[in-house]
């Protein structure tokens, strides 16, 4: 079975039951897990993959959230979650779904101090670099940066809290008697089906990003790109979602990223670009403001000839950059090229070196308050590029869709008329973000934001389900 089937008949039998069905094990279905299981009731998490990854392991891990003790640890005591609520919004020049964007702003801080409190997972505050649109330093991450220490942490809290994490289990279809959802049919590894009862179901199995059809449909302009999430993300929820009425928007939303090593595939952080590096084509001319945003990047990257880029800078930006362990993963793979001048640099990229040397001369001025950049970029404030430089041939891609299912702010999802169903949820990339409905709109972090945010809200109306109907 392709999956987000709806069945509106009773499931031929009942293998196992439990308040709480969560469909994905990536941060949102964790936490919505954990949530609900500290509000007493008993809960199944079903994965479709041997190995629990999605596209939390695959991230860099930052989370955002304002006015946490961690930001007043380093002195960041002037964050509100308004604050961070109007950086939302202008990010998608007011085009996010404002009430979505308040309930995100409003709770992802309470989410991650409670998964500090009682489940361990301390948070660290990233204070050597802004990403473009946050107006103060809110990134969080646990110690090691990375999404594959913060899914393994919220893993082992998942344990401890003794919830059954059933892999090899791809949700296939929902049995529903509207307005409520009675159960789900899993296929498991051999073929066999079984029969899941609930009581509340969460839907926590991301976006469409894996589904080419449903990218071509509702993203054209990124369908050709290399999608970089999580394979296993093909879109049952939305599909789910559609099949019952359910009210989805923003499906044309998504997070693209413009520096993505090509063809190695790894991340090469923008926090490079934040730090003074540029973006060059393969003719050595620079083609846009860096510092717009690096979802937007993707398309702006793919729309030169090739579809590729050159990152540039020099030893400093270099140095800077080994705190990235995509990075240094970067180096290992051969992706960064050294050179020590002007030429070489030429030889690398086979951009024409007078094409180069202009490009980094206008640079230098800009840097040195000469001029005004056309693109817009202030390049003040940091020191100009100087040789030996580094280069890395990169691409645009596709990280994670962010249009879905429209959720209350219980974390229902909503039908057409704006009712809500009874025991259905969601969060995350299961659910419509709050990027607004392009690319340009993605404010860094909104991902796990909303992964993280809605999760905890879910979890808590799913057990509150379980007390009321149990
Ligand atoms: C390279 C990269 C870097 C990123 N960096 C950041 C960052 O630093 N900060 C940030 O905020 N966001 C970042 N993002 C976005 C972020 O990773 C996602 O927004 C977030 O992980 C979504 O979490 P989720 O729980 O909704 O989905 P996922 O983590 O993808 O989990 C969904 C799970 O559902 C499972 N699943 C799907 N369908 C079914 C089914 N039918 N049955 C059973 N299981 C199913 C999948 O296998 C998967 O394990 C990044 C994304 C990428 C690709």
């Amino acid at each position: 079975m392709a999956g987000g089937d709806v069945s509106f008949h009773a499931p031929p039998r009942i293998d196992v039951e439990a308040d709480v069905v969560v469909i994905g094990a990536g941060a949102c279905g964790l936490v919505a897990a954990l949530r609900a299981k500290a509000a007493g009731a008993e809960v199944i998490v079903l994965e479709r993959d041997r190995s629990p990854s999605g596209s939390t392991s695959m991230s860099s891990g930052f989370v955002p959230a304002p006015a946490t003790r961690f930001q007043r640890a380093i002195g960041v005591d002037d964050d509100t979650p308004a604050r961070f609520e109007a950086d939302i919004l202008a990010k998608s020049k007011g085009l996010s779904d404002h009430r979505l964007a308040r309930l995100a702003s409003r709770t992802i801080a309470p989410a991650i101090e409670w998964l500090a409190n009682e489940h361990g997972l301390e948070w660290i505050v990233l204070d050597d670099f802004l990403y473009p649109g946050h107006s103060c330093h809110r990134m969080h991450a646990v110690a090691e940066r990375t999404g594959a220490a913060l899914l393994a942490r919220l893993l082992a809290a998942t344990e401890r809290a003794g919830i059954p994490v059933v892999t090899n289990a791809h949700a296939s279809r929902l049995f529903v008697r509207e307005p409520r959802v009675d159960a789900v049919e899993v296929e498991r590894a051999n073929g066999n089906a079984e029969f899941v009862g609930l009581r509340a179901l969460v839907l926590a199995c991301n976006g469409y990003g894996g589904n080419r059809a449903l990218v071509r449909r509702y993203i054209p302009e990124i369908a050709d790109a290399r999608y970089y999430g999580h394979a296993g993300n093909t879109g049952d929820a939305l599909l789910w979602g559609q099949a019952l009425g359910a009210e989805c928007r923003h499906l044309s939303g998504y997070q693209g990223h413009g520096s993505l090593a090509h063809p190695h595939g790894i991340l090469i952080s923008w926090a490079l670009m934040m730090e003074g590096a540029i973006q060059v084509n393969g003719q050595g001319k620079r083609f846009s403001n860096e510092h717009g945003g690096y979802s937007e990047q993707a398309v702006k990257v793919l729309r030169q000839p090739g579809g590729f880029a050159w990152d540039l800078f020099d030893e400093r930006i270099h140095a800077f950059a080994q705190s990235f362990p995509d990075y240094r993963e970067a180096v290992e793979a051969g992706a960064v090229r050294r050179a020590g001048d002007v030429a070489e640099l030429s030889a690398t990229t086979g951009a024409r070196a007078d094409e180069l040397e202009a490009t980094l001369a206008e640079v230098r001025g800009l840097s040195q308050g000469r001029g005004a950049d056309r693109f817009g970029r202030d390049f003040t404030g940091k020191p100009p590029l100087k040789a030996p430089f580094y280069a890395v041939k990169v691409t645009g891609a596709l990280f994670h869709t962010q249009g879905g299912l429209v959720i209350d702010d219980d974390a229902r999802v909503l039908d057409a008329n704006g009712v809500a169903f009874d025991n259905l949820l969601a969060g995350g990339g299961a659910a419509c973000g709050v990027s607004g409905p392009d690319v340009a709109g993605y404010l860094s972090g909104n991902g796990l934001l909303t992964a993280i945010g809605f999760g905890y809200i879910a979890g808590a109306t799913a057990a509150r389900g379980r007390l009321v109907l149990g």
